[in-house]
């Protein structure tokens, strides 16, 4: 069948009330989890030969986030749906306010590679909630979860209701240029850009989650080994192949030796060997080829080596890095870790203030004052203090970018939010009438608007 056709029995399906059942939304949820639970294995095995993720990484960074985004949603979406009662002001008396969420419809989930159950399975999740169809495009650069997604869930749901196209840019194009409700894409800010583009020609409401440079600020005062400890594992998950991975860090200049030995130290106990299970592989040769290009040797204080072959490239740190470096002048995405100094937390911030809205920040110090320096200071979609990415991984806050890192949010109450649009309704049940409001208007008219608002 054509998208075109798909997308109009979604339509129908979603204009006949298919949808607006929440004990059927509930079902839907509850069938998406039995799904996924019973094929985790081949979902693992997916992810492995895709780019050698492993069963526990599969687990911790994607399933388990699903169950938990299902299990929330289940619990709170009767009270999500529900009309709410909104105090009424002076002008509308005697009258009574209340608020409706209406389901937007017809939604496109575009997903990136990365994360590819977790990046499409989230917001559909959200969508089944707040009562809408959906059509999802995972990523053609993960081809073999890309292929499972399509088997379990266009086996599993009809068509009318939930549909996996597989495809790449082309598919993704011919997607973009219908009219949907709604399009929520996770990719990067250059694909993003085509979308709004797309979405605007057809005024669709768009959610964007996109990337950037993500900056970590680490201070003197701060518990140096927690911290190498933590960016290490936030840098190098998925081979440093996170939207909200470190991208790079400012240290304080007079801890740079010690954190760099103790960043070593770090990355030798974790074991990030060519093959092992901790470890993933670069996704494709271009992106292989494009952060080799974004190593300087010169700089480089640990890793460098590389594996065509199996895609390995070795944790790389490189320190002396400034802001006219290569490595500095696009997201990384890949396991290269550069780390520039400061003397003046201030100037640090105000330096990664210049550039483009980063998706995260994060900053390592005891100081309260320090700590509140970057998280008012910088503009960034959410971040950490004293950890890095845990910040994503709760469902009672809304999750996303802001500029340049996105437009939009999901995650819980914010992603049922994200796929409904909120009526607000005056009911007007006296026949009481204010004659204020009519012409023709007299200065005592004008007294009492003026005191009404
Ligand atoms: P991408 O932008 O290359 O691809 C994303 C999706 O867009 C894919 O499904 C792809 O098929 C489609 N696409 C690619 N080119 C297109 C085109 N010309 N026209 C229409 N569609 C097109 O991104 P990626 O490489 O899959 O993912 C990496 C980027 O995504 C990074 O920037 C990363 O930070 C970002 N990301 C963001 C989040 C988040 O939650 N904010 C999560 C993961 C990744």
């Amino acid at each position: 069948m054509e998208y075109s056709e798909l997308l109009d029995s979604q339509k129908r399906f979603f204009n006949s009330g298919g949808t607006r059942d929440l004990k059927s939304r509930k079902a839907a949820l509850k069938k998406l989890m039995n799904i996924l639970k019973s094929n985790e294995a081949r979902l693992s095995e997916a992810v492995m030969a895709d780019f050698g993720k492993s069963a526990f990484d599969a687990y911790a960074t994607e399933l388990g986030l699903i169950y938990s985004e299902i299990k929330f949603q289940m619990r709170h979406l009767r009270g999500f749906a529900r009309p709410h009662r909104a105090k009424t002001n002076l002008a509308n008396m005697p009258g009574r306010f209340f608020t409706v969420a209406e389901p937007f419809g017809c939604i496109l989930i575009i997903g990136a590679w990365n994360y590819p159950y977790q990046l499409t399975l989230v917001p559909l999740v959200d969508a089944i909630a707040a009562g809408c169809t959906c059509m999802l495009k995972p990523s053609e650069m993960a081809p073999a979860a890309s292929k499972l997604l399509a088997e379990l869930l266009n086996s599993n749901f009809s068509s009318e209701y939930i549909f996996v196209a597989e495809g790449g840019a082309d598919v993704a194009s011919s997607l973009f240029s219908l009219r949907f409700d709604k399009i929520f894409f996770t990719g990067s800010p250059r694909v993003g850009k085509i979308v709004y583009e797309a979405a605007a020609k057809n005024m669709t409401p768009v959610t964007l989650e996109l990337g950037g440079k993500s900056p970590v600020f680490v201070t003197a005062d701060a518990n140096l080994e927690d911290a190498a400890k933590r960016i290490v594992w936030g840098k190098f998950l998925n081979a440093g192949q996170t939207c909200v991975a470190p991208d790079y860090v400012y240290v304080e200049e007079s801890i740079l030796p010690q954190f760099i030995s103790l960043l070593k130290a770090q990355i030798s106990f974790n074991k990030y060997e060519d093959g092992s299970e901790n470890y993933a592989r670069i996704i494709d040769r271009r992106h292989f080829d494009r952060i080799l290009a974004l190593i300087d040797p010169s700089k480089v204080v640990y890793g460098g080596s590389t594996n065509a072959d199996t895609l390995y490239i070795e944790p790389t740190v490189m320190s002396g890095v400034d802001w006219d470096d290569k490595v500095m002048k696009e997201e990384i995405f890949g396991p290269v870790l550069p780390l520039l100094t400061f003397r003046n937390l201030d100037e640090a911030i105000s330096e990664a203030a210049k550039r483009d809205k980063p998706l995260a920040a994060y900053i390592f110090t005891s100081s309260k004052r320090k700590q509140e320096a970057m998280i008012r200071r910088l503009s960034f979609g959410g971040g950490c203090v004293n950890e890095v990415v845990m910040h994503l991984a709760n469902e009672n806050v809304p999750f996303g970018g802001v500029g340049a890192s996105g437009i939009g949010s999901y995650h819980g109450r914010a992603g049922f939010d994200c796929f409904s649009h909120v009526k607000s309704i005056l009911l007007k049940r006296s026949l009481f009438e204010p004659g204020f409001k009519y012409p023709p208007y007299t200065k005592r008219h004008f007294c009492i608007i003026r005191r009404l608002l």
